[in-house]
């Protein structure tokens, strides 16, 4: 989620997860030999922050990530443009109390405040102060009509905007609806947007977020390039990959729901209709970076300088310019004008921006473009989206996704989390909350003993035994796949 409306004054949340978010992982260190006994399916926030809590507990998990680098929905480019890109998240948010901030290694990795302002341009001018005022007390104005009908009814936000914004309608749509929510605010859930946690500090990583990231899941025991098809969750865990096969006791799926409600990942027996109605409800919307190289400076802008624009209709966008001191500007499109514009590719999408810059700063802006280029998320296969915000009349399916989907498997990631929904942060929490789950359920380590022998008088809320269902996950390790399982695991390191 990007930088939306720093000024908002929403209501704060106290996060009722933050007790739980405490307690980070000492050390991202390999676990020792011995069968596996947490399969993490997936290693962005979630699932990286999922390890780092099992690795500290010394417990045997292997994650497995389908593409070729870790980070997911939070990546840093660094060959496009010759300075860091981060292709998804980038603003991290409330730093004071961000999960990932905290754990930040000292050395390499540079983290600084973003700027409090915006600056909206009206035309080719930018906007006086009177009409900023205007234009944030539209936002508080909407923002509060929001919150105050999530507390009698789930509907559509659009429903709940108040009608006398004037010329500032369109722009609030876009900075509350497609910027915020990634979704049109007639398709978001006003109880959903009511409960996001208010996000009005931030801050920037030199690096860029997704080298922040990928350095916390160094030395981790990561599996890029593994796409799974399938988890089984009869009798233990089978996952199935493009690389054979792993058994595990326990499994963190933290694919995003879009890859589980197109059928990316199967589930045997297959979800229940709560379960996939609730993935359904939790579907991403769409958000992308245009990324260009403005060479010079010609809009003369300061560092990380956040641009908006008074806009008569939803084909409009956001710009973070100069991102940390570079000459690399990022124009960001989003909700249902965001998704046909992807849908029409790169360089649809790439002249929609140059036409908008030259909309705002004058054509001559046109010969200052060096390298270009744009994401597009909603075509890539492990995410298809940007992330989540739930549909009207969905107030109970986040929680929904907090619950275990088998007694064996939890889900975790940015859509498992109520109120920090759409962030690195959020899924951080969400992916240390299923570790803790999991380990709970794996009880006390006790060395020497059998992994399963602890849980064999136990039978699970199905009536299976557990002892017969141990003597099918011990059968079905010995089938699976001899790379997980010889001896230690093997650490592999993120491949870029
Ligand atoms: C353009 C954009 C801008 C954003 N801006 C911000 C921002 O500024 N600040 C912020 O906090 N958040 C932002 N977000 C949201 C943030 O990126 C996500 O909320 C967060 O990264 C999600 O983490 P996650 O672990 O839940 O999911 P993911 O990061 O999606 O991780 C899931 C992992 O599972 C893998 N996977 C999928 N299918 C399979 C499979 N079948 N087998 C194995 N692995 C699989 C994926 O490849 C991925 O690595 C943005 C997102 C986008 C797209």
């Amino acid at each position: 989620m990007p930088g939306k409306a720093l000024q908002l004054s929403r209501r704060s949340f106290l996060a009722a997860s933050a007790a739980l978010a405490a307690r980070p992982a000492s050390a991202a260190t390999a676990p020792s030999s011995g069968p596996v006994e947490v399969v993490i399916v997936g290693a962005g926030a979630a699932g990286i922050a999922a390890a780092r809590r099992l690795a500290a507990a010394e417990r045997r998990y292997v994650v497995i990530e389908a593409t070729d680098h870790i980070g997911g929905r939070c990546v840093t480019d660094v060959t496009s443009f010759g300075v860091p890109f981060d292709r998804g998240a980038h603003w991290i948010y409330l730093p004071d109390t961000n999960p990932v901030t905290k754990l930040t290694p000292v050395r390499g990795i540079d983290i600084y405040p973003a700027p409090q302002s915006q600056k909206v341009r009206i035309g080719l001018r930018y906007a006086r102060e009177g009409e900023l005022e205007d234009f944030l007390t539209a936002q508080v104005r909407t923002t509060r009509a929001i919150d105050e009908v999530a507390r009698k009814t789930d509907i559509p936000c659009v429903q709940a905007v108040p009608p006398d914004l004037g010329d500032w309608r369109a722009t609030i749509d876009f900075v509350l609806g497609p910027y915020f929510c990634a979704k049109d605010l007639a398709q978001v859930s006003s109880f959903d947007f009511a409960h996001a946690r208010e996000r009005n500090a931030a801050a920037f990583c030199k690096q860029g977020f997704g080298a922040l990231l990928t350095a916390l899941g160094q030395g981790l025991n990561i599996h890029p390039a593994t796409p799974a098809t399938t988890v089984d969750t009869r009798g233990g865990i089978t996952v199935e990959t493009a690389k054979g096969t792993i058994a595990a006791r326990t499994a963190i799926v933290t694919v995003p729901t879009n890859v589980v409600s197109s059928g990316g990942l199967k589930f045997s027996p297959e979800l229940g209709h709560h379960q996939i109605d609730a993935f359904g409800r939790m579907s991403l919307g769409s958000y992308d970076h245009i990324a260009l190289e403005l060479l010079g400076n010609p809009l003369g802008l300061e560092s990380d300088d956040l641009v908006l624009q008074k806009s008569t209709d939803t084909h409009t966008a956001a710009m973070l310019a100069n991102v940390s001191g570079t000459e690399l500007c990022l124009i960001d499109i989003g909700g249902a004008f965001g998704r046909d514009l992807s849908a029409q590719g790169e360089a649809a999408m790439i002249d929609f921006a140059v036409n908008w810059l030259a909309g705002l700063f004058g054509s001559e802006v046109k010969s200052a473009i060096g390298r270009k280029h744009a994401t597009r998320w909603d075509a890539e296969p492990y995410a298809l989206g940007a992330w989540s915000a739930a549909v009207p009349g969905s107030q109970f399916a986040r929680r929904q996704l907090l619950e275990p989907i088998a007694d064996n498997v939890w889900y975790a990631g940015e859509a498992a989390h109520e109120t920090l929904w759409g962030t690195v942060g959020g899924a951080w929490e969400s992916g240390e909350r299923a570790a803790d789950a999991v380990l709970a359920h794996l009880g006390p380590m006790r060395p020497g003993a059998p992994a399963l022998a602890e849980e064999s008088k136990k039978r699970t809320p199905g009536g299976e035994h557990v002892e017969r269902r141990a003597r099918r996950y011990e059968e079905r390790r010995q089938e699976a796949s001899p790379q997980y399982f010889g001896g230690t695991p093997t650490i592999m390191a993120p491949e870029r």
